[in-house]
């Protein structure tokens, strides 16, 4: 660890620019927006929280530095050390492993040597990708924060100078944002570990409130972080809420949209909550003659790659959709984000709505808003915080009857906890927060659990028992959509509520 001492004295070898890297890997011939600004400040050592709106192109923030060629003056001094051990590495930590092998094989595509280390892989697979980076291989590596619980990845990346830490989604650090992993809350002391390198954490969404916790959690003062805040306006999306009645209207308001983006110009997707409501649209849609694909958790994994890669080439311009659907999507002309039922957050439906329109063309975003959907995404946010009894049953159940389990899986424990209920998925939430606080190991995947893999490694934490702690939380899920049904009430400007609840909070202020 010696070696992070030397960072200071690490010189940008000759003329290449960021610009230059940026022509070289990736054949582009300009920075958009704040990205130059931001990548010259983590090369000067500065740490950055980064807003962009999806698809803003944050990756390259944290990727042009990475493959900026660098002499340390340890590498110049070349005492008994290997060389190649001298070789900066960037290490980001992303929550998404569905998502790892997509963005390396991007970047390995355009001659980068990047890696990734997850679950996903065989163990010889891991072994052999410790040893490389280990052996000072690899620029770029993504990890899960889960992966900081393995002593041997502690030992491969100990050796290595961590020129950067990029935090991607970095929102998940916060309890007060969506998709909370409670390893991102030990980013602080991982960045301890790794020597407290250069940090840059990027989001397309988080509130005032996510903000200073990042900051925090990362274990920064605030005046040390560099805020840029993109704005999370973007002027090509056309913003708008329409009330409905029935299935009749909504179908109604979809052809209205369509007819204003006709084939040939882009495509489109409709959003879901439910995929019995996807299956019934798609039907009437069928009948209308309406091509169209349909994607959701139901398929194995194999349709829904199919599906992804005939939406990707356009070869099917229309997709209905469950929010499983939109994790990496990368398509420039993406002309209308339909919601035919209310999402689940303000946070959500954002998110969702920023897959459209990346190529800067008028496109439109459209929440149908029908007050019957409500009661499903209220029911949807009560099975997502089971209480504390819930998870002493589910643990209870994995420890004591893990043969049951692995026999009958999932359904013969829906059965003992008797959360038969239609979309009672307190089990699949349980499941789900008892991995991420390290107590199981399993796999999960949107298809859902491999029962037969589930195994108790640890005993409940303190968080999931605390009765107040669980209810906060139920309520703050409440908020977030309710966040979303004021959007839907707000006489004024939406544009300017919208900035309002993501808005700017002075971070350096306070
Ligand atoms: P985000 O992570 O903010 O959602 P990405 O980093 O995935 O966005 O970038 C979205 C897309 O924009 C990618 O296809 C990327 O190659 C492209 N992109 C990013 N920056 C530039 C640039 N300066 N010039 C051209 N294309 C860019
Ligand atoms: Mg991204």
């Amino acid at each position: 660890m010696g070696l992070l001492l030397q960072r200071g004295g690490c010189v940008t070898s000759f003329c290449m620019e960021p610009i230059d890297v940026l022509a070289q890997y990736f054949q582009f011939a300009s920075f958009r927006g704040p990205q130059e600004a931001i990548i010259r400040r983590v090369l000067a050592g500065g740490h950055a929280l980064v807003l962009m709106p999806t698809g803003g192109g944050k990756s390259l923030c944290y990727q042009v530095p990475a493959l900026m060629p660098q002499k340390t003056a340890a590498s110049e001094e070349s005492g008994p050390l290997n060389g190649t051990q001298c070789e900066p590495i960037t290490l980001v930590l992303s929550p998404l492993i569905a998502l790892m092998k997509d963005q390396v094989d991007v970047l390995r595509r355009r001659g980068i040597d990047a890696t990734f280390i997850n679950s996903s892989l065989s163990r010889k697979e891991r072994v052999g990708r410790y040893a490389s980076v280990a052996q000072g291989r690899h620029p770029l590596l993504y990890v899960t924060p889960e992966r900081f619980r393995k002593p041997e990845f502690i030992e491969a990346i100990g050796g290595r100078d961590v020129r950067l830490l990029a935090v991607d989604e970095a929102h998940c650090i916060s309890e007060w944002g969506h998709d909370f992993r409670p390893d991102y809350t030990r980013l602080g002391e991982f960045r301890a570990l790794l020597g407290n390198p250069t940090t840059i954490a990027l989001t397309a969404t988080a509130t005032p409130e996510v903000q200073t916790d990042i900051v925090r959690q990362l274990g920064l003062r605030p005046d040390e972080v560099q805020l840029y805040h993109e704005g999370i306006d973007r002027p090509n999306l056309r913003l708008a809420v329409e009330e409905v009645w029935g299935d009749d209207e909504k179908l109604a308001q979809i052809a209205a949209v369509r007819e204003r983006h006709p084939a040939g110009t882009g495509s489109g997707i409709v959003y879901f909550t439910l995929i019995r409501t996807l299956e019934r649209f798609s039907e009437l849609l069928r009948k209308q003659g309406v091509p169209h694909v349909n994607y959701h958790g139901d398929l194995d994994r194999q349709q829904r790659r199919r599906i992804q890669n005939e939406f990707m080439q356009s070869r099917c311009p229309l997709v209905l959709a469950t929010p499983a659907f939109g994790m990496g999507i990368d398509k420039e002309d993406i002309r209308f984000v339909i919601h035919a039922e209310i999402p689940g957050s303000m946070e959500a439906w954002y998110q969702e709505i920023g897959r459209a329109g990346r190529d800067g063309r008028p496109s439109d975003c459209v929440l149908l808003y029908e007050e019957a959907d409500l009661s499903t995404q209220m029911e949807f946010i009560r099975w997502s915080n089971p209480d504390p009894h819930f998870y002493e049953r589910v643990h209870d159940l994995l420890v004591h009857d893990a043969e049951q389990v692995a026999a009958f899986g999932l359904e013969w424990m829906r059965e003992k906890l008797h959360a038969r209920q239609k979309h009672d998925r307190r089990l699949e939430a349980a499941l789900a927060m008892l991995e991420r606080y390290g107590a199981i190991e399993g796999t999960a995947n949107e298809a859902g659990w491999e029962p037969v893999q589930l195994k108790v490694t640890g005993e409940i934490p303190a968080e999931l028992l605390d009765a107040d702690r669980l209810a906060a939380k139920l309520k703050r899920d409440q908020m977030k959509l309710l966040a979303l049904v004021q959007l839907v009430r707000h006489e004024g400007d939406r544009r300017q509520f919208i900035h309002d609840y993501f808005g700017v909070k002075l971070i350096m202020a306070d």
